[in-house]
C-alpha cells in the first residue's frame, strides 16, 4: 500500500494548539502537551494542550457568568438563529482544513470526512430552525380562575464530552441543539482528536457567538472528563462514548443531581430476511461494518440471516468485502482507513482470536493489511457464530463482522433483543409487514428499514438498555437541554382560605 496520498500532502510539523476559552486563544504556556500521531501514517500532526483542573474551573466560570448575564439566554430564537446560520457557512468556508485534519486525527478516509463536514454545516442550519420553532403549551381546561402556561428554559451551563470516533460530525449533533436552547457550553474533546472542535470554537466566535458562550478545555479523560463530571458549577453534562466510562460519567454527576445525557456503545442487529433484495442488503452490511473501519457506535456489527439464504449471503459479502478500498486516509479513492491507535488495533485483533478459540469461523479478513506505516484491518467475516459469544455480545469497534442464522421471525427478534445494547437496528426484506412487525419490536433507539446509517439532523438518536439516556437532534435534541417550567395563573377574585 502506498502511505503517500496522490492528493494531499502531510503536514511538516505538527500543528499546535493553545485551548479556546472566553471568546479567545489561550495559549499552552507551561502546560503539558500532547502529540497526536496519524494513524494512516504514524507522523506527529497535532499537539494538543493538557489543561489542568484549573483551567477547568476557570472555564465553568466563565460559561456561568456568561449564562446569566443573559447575553445569549436572553436575546430571540431569530438572532440566536443568524449565528447559527453564519457558523454553518463558516464550516463551509473551512471544510477543507476541517476534513484534512480530521483526517490526519481519526484515519477517516479523506472523502468521508469532507461528507461530514458537510453535513455538519446541515446540522447547523437546522438548529437556526429550530431556535426559532422553540414553543410552551397553554391549559385552557383548568377551570374559570385558572389558566396555565408550560415554558421552556435552557438548562444553563452544559459539559460537553466527546469521543474520537466522529469528532467533528457529533459536535454538530450537539452544539446546535445546546446553542439553540439558549446554553452556555464547555467542551472536553477526545485527547486523541481535539483539533477539529478547537477551530469549531473559532468559527463560532468569527460568527458572531458571544465571547464566553462556547468554551473548549482540551485534555485528558481521567482528568478533565472526570473533572467535568462531577464539577458543581455544570448544570448538565452530555457524555458519548463508551458504556463503561458513561456508567463512570452517570455516578460522578450525582454531587450535584446534574442532568445527564448519555449515548454509548452499541452492537446492531442487522436482521436480513430471506426475502430481500440480496445484493442490495449484502452491499448495507458491508457500508454498515466498514464504515469509519467498524469504528461507528451504530455500525452493523451482528449479521442476523435467515438460515435459508445463510450461504448465498455469506458468498455475495466475502465478494464485496474483498472490494473494499483500503488505503491511505488522504487518498480521495480509499473507502476504509486507519485502525485509531495501537492499542485499539490490538483489542480488535484480540477479539478476532476470541471469536476463532469460541468456534467462529473465519469466512474473510481477520488479520491486518500489510503497510509501511500506520494500521489498518481487511474487513472481516465471522462466520457460524452463536448469539453468546464474546464476538457477539461485545462491542469490538472494527472492521468485524458477527454472522448468526435464525429460521423464524421470533426466533430473529429474540436474537437481536438478546444483548446488554439498544443503540440501532437494521432490518431487510421486500415485506412491509414483516419489516414494520419486526422493527416494532426490536429494543433499539435508531433504526433502519432496508437501509442502514442514514439520517438527518430531524431525527432523534439515542439508545434504550446500555447504549444511553435520553436522545440527541431532532426538536428532542434542544428539549434534552431544557428545563420545562409550569407557570400558574389566577384569573378573577380569589376565593380567601381565610375566613
Ligand atoms: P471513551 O468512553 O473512551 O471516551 C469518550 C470521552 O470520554 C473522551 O473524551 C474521553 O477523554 C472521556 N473520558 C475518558 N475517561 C473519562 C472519565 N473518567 N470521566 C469523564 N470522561 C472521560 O470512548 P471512545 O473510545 O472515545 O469512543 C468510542 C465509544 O464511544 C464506543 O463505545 C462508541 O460506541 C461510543 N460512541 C457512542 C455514540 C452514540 O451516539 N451513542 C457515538 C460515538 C461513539
Amino acid at each position: 500500500m502506498d502511505a503517500k496520498s496522490p492528493t494531499l500532502s502531510l503536514p511538516a510539523q505538527p500543528r499546535e494548539f493553545g485551548f479556546h476559552v472566553g471568546g479567545r486563544w489561550i495559549a499552552t504556556g507551561s502546560r503539558e502537551t500532547m502529540v497526536r500521531l496519524s494513524p494512516g501514517h504514524d507522523v506527529p500532526v497535532t499537539r494538543i494542550t493538557l489543561c489542568t483542573r484549573k483551567d477547568l474551573d476557570n472555564a465553568v466560570a466563565v460559561a456561568r457568568k456568561t449564562f446569566d448575564s443573559r447575553v445569549w439566554s436572553g436575546i430571540s430564537g431569530a438572532e440566536r438563529a443568524t449565528v447559527l446560520l453564519k457558523a454553518a457557512a463558516g464550516i463551509r468556508a473551512r471544510a477543507e482544513e476541517l476534513a484534512y485534519w480530521e483526517t490526519l486525527e481519526t484515519g477517516k478516509p479523506i472523502s468521508q470526512s469532507r461528507a461530514e463536514i458537510e453535513g455538519a454545516a446541515g446540522i447547523y442550519e437546522y438548529g437556526a430552525g429550530a431556535a426559532r420553532c422553540l414553543h410552551g403549551d397553554s391549559f385552557n381546561n383548568l377551570g374559570d380562575k385558572l389558566f396555565g402556561i408550560v415554558t421552556r428554559e435552557p438548562v444553563g451551563v452544559v459539559g460537553l464530552i466527546t469521543p474520537w470516533n466522529f469528532p467533528f460530525f457529533i459536535l454538530a449533533e450537539r452544539i446546535p441543539f445546546m446553542l439553540a436552547a439558549g446554553c452556555t457550553i464547555v467542551a472536553k474533546p477526545s485527547e486523541m482528536t481535539s483539533a477539529t472542535t478547537l477551530i469549531m470554537a473559532e468559527i463560532l466566535t468569527d460568527a458572531g457567538l458571544p465571547e464566553g458562550v462556547f468554551n473548549v478545555v482540551s485534555g485528558t479523560g481521567p482528568e478533565i472528563g472526570q473533572a467535568m463530571t462531577e464539577h458543581m458549577g455544570i448544570d448538565q453534562v452530555s457524555f458519548t462514548g463508551s458504556t463503561a466510562v458513561g456508567r463512570h460519567a452517570l455516578l460522578a454527576s450525582a454531587g450535584n443531581f446534574k442532568k445527564v445525557g448519555l449515548e454509548l456503545g452499541g452492537k446492531s442487529p442487522q436482521v436480513v430476511f430471506a426475502d430481500a433484495n440480496l445484493d442490495d442488503a449484502a452491499d448495507g452490511v458491508v457500508f454498515g461494518i466498514c464504515h469509519n473501519a467498524g469504528q461507528c457506535c451504530v455500525s452493523g456489527s451482528r449479521l442476523i440471516v435467515e438460515k435459508s439464504v445463510a450461504a448465498e449471503f455469506e458468498k455475495l459479502l466475502v465478494d464485496k468485502f474483498a472490494r473494499v478500498r483500503i488505503g491511505d486516509p488522504l487518498d480521495p479513492r480509499t473507502q476504509l482507513g486507519a485502525i485509531v491507535s495501537a492499542a485499539h488495533n490490538e483489542k480488535i485483533l484480540g477479539y478476532i482470536r476470541k471469536g476463532s478459540e469460541e468456534g467462529a469461523r473465519l469466512a474473510c479478513g481477520g488479520e491486518s493489511v500489510a503497510s509501511k506505516a500506520g494500521r489498518f484491518i481487511h474487513p472481516t467475516l465471522l462466520a457460524d457464530v452463536t448469539n453468546h459469544m464474546v464476538v457477539a455480545r461485545e462491542e469490538i469497534f472494527g472492521p468485524v463482522l458477527a454472522m448468526i442464522t435464525f429460521e423464524t421471525r421470533e426466533e430473529a427478534i429474540e436474537l437481536a433483543n438478546d444483548n446488554a445494547y439498544g443503540l440501532a437496528a437494521s432490518v431487510w426484506t421486500s415485506d412491509l409487514d414483516k419489516a414494520l412487525g419486526t422493527i416494532r419490536r426490536i429494543q433499539a433507539g435508531r433504526t433502519w428499514i432496508n437501509t442502514t446509517i442514514t439520517g438527518g439532523p430531524e431525527m432523534p438518536i439515542g439508545g434504550f438498555k446500555q447504549s444511553g439516556i435520553g436522545r440527541d437532534t431532532g426538536m428532542y435534541g434542544v428539549e434534552e437541554y431544557m428545563e420545562v417550567k409550569s407557570i400558574h395563573i389566577a384569573l378573577g377574585a380569589r376565593d380567601h382560605w381565610v375566613s
